[in-house]
């Protein structure tokens, strides 16, 4: 199919969304999983809703998963074999590459269908998502949620691999439009990999109101087994070193009054063993063991009993391209202790609805814990100001900016095959 042989339409209804690496429907909090995830469930539930047909594409890990599943009105989600029929290390990943895109085609052509836009998730699906647009003749959005020049910079990785810097310097220019969630990350992508600002267009994340708004704490602690008096310092996410955790328990150590305290971990499977018995050795060896719980991870509609039972909720990222759980928290009108990092300093506002803590180290978060857990009012007006802060932030309108968006380079790529056409 080229684009020149499809009818010209006024706007794009059939998008392939490519998630190669992880299925918008696996469970949150492991490895894998995460702000993606949560991005591409949301925001493709919403897209089908205004009228555009939604077929995300992700890498068969499991023989049990349905081929075809619809997982809202209009949305699929597709099951593609390439690769071992089981969970492979994402470094792994990219020799299967070409295989997923084949399969998408495979699919396509079975179905007889065409896509009018393709929108990839992170490098490996954008390594894939190009051999498809060659083919098909139409747009290409790319969205990375992080590069591997930009962790490397941040000392948030020690190592990537070669191929994925390779392929992510050469995708940044090759596809039709770079989403980014912050203007930070337009930056770097402006500094580091030379993007010019046309090419790129900035969506912050969503979050779900009705899920995540203020709800009683009394009701949430009864529910989690917290007692009413406690002092509880929520932290959620992925369990890994990125996240900063030792810093969160070294700074508990160091809140003077600690009688009341809990520090409530959320997130992580059997694959951050080795992060939960780092973390568990360093509550021991500062003393904090017994004032910290690990829930592991929680499903994502379970959550908001978590984020209601907390006073404060503590982000001590080394890196974070967007960070949801910042937005969650503020929904719920929880104040926020989050490093200035990424996407964290343009939802956080300093002094408003939280604090930014430009330091990697426990002794300012400690600071910070302290002055919140003191002060019931302080609290309570920040997790307010939240509330309202948070109102800009919608899947609702992160969908509509990408239908535009999806109009746009339809608009512009059938204007193209048109003028090809008429010579
Ligand atoms: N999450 C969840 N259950 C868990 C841990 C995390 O539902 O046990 C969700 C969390 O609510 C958020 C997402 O996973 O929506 C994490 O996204 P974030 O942007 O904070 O982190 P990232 O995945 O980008 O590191």
């Amino acid at each position: 199919m080229t684009l020149a042989s499809r009818a010209a339409p006024c706007a794009a209804s059939r998008i392939a969304v490519l998630s190669m690496h992880t299925s918008p429907l696996a469970p949150l909090g492991g490895a894998a999983t995460g702000g993606m995830n949560v991005y591409i469930h949301e925001v493709s539930e919403r897209l089908a809703r205004s009228d555009r047909a939604i077929d995300v594409f992700t890498r068969r890990e499991s023989a049990a998963a349905p081929a075809v599943m619809e997982f809202a009105p209009g949305a699929r989600l597709i099951q593609i074999e390439a690769g071992p029929v089981a969970a492979v290390p994402k470094a792994e990943l990219i020799e299967f590459a070409a295989d997923f895109a084949a399969g998408v085609e495979t699919f396509r052509a079975a179905e007889a269908i065409t896509y009018d836009l393709v929108h990839s998730h992170y490098w490996l699906s954008a390594v894939a998502g190009e051999r498809l647009v060659a083919d098909w003749g139409v747009p290409h959005i790319a969205m990375f949620h992080t590069l591997g020049e930009v962790k490397l910079r941040a000392r948030a990785s020690e190592h990537e691999p070669p191929e994925r810097l390779e392929a992510e310097r050469h995708l940044v220019h090759s596809v039709d439009r770079v989403v980014a969630a912050t203007d930070y990350e337009q930056r770097l992508l402006r500094q580091i990999y030379g993007v010019p600002r046309s090419r790129v267009e900035v969506i912050p994340l969503g979050v779900d109101p009705e899920r995540f708004c203020p709800g009683s704490r009394e009701a949430a602690r009864a529910e989690l087994g917290l007692a009413d008096d406690a002092q509880v310092v929520l932290a959620v996410g992925r369990i890994e070193p990125l996240k900063g955790l030792d810093i969160l328990i070294r700074a508990a150590a160091q809140v003077t009054e600690r009688s009341r305290l809990q520090l409530l971990i959320v997130g992580g499977d059997e694959a951050a063993r080795p992060e939960f018995d780092r973390l568990s050795a360093i509550a021991e060896e500062v003393g904090v063991s017994d004032l910290v719980r690990f829930a592991g991870a929680v499903g994502h509609e379970a959550l908001p009993d978590y984020y209601r039972a907390a006073d404060v909720v503590v982000m001590p990222s080394f890196s974070e391209s967007f960070g949801l759980v910042a937005v969650e928290a503020m929904a719920s009108g929880v104040p926020v202790i989050a490093s200035r990092v990424g996407g964290l300093a343009s939802t956080v506002a300093d002094g408003r609805t939280g604090y930014l803590v430009p330091w990697r180290c426990p002794e300012p978060f400690a600071e910070k814990i302290e002055l919140l857990l003191r002060n019931r009012p302080l609290r309570d007006a920040l997790g307010a100001a939240g509330v309202v802060r948070m109102r800009d932030f919608s899947w609702e309108s992160v969908a509509d900016r990408l239908v535009g968006l999806y109009d746009e380079l339809d608009r512009a790529a059938v204007a193209g095959a048109e003028s090809v056409a008429g010579g």
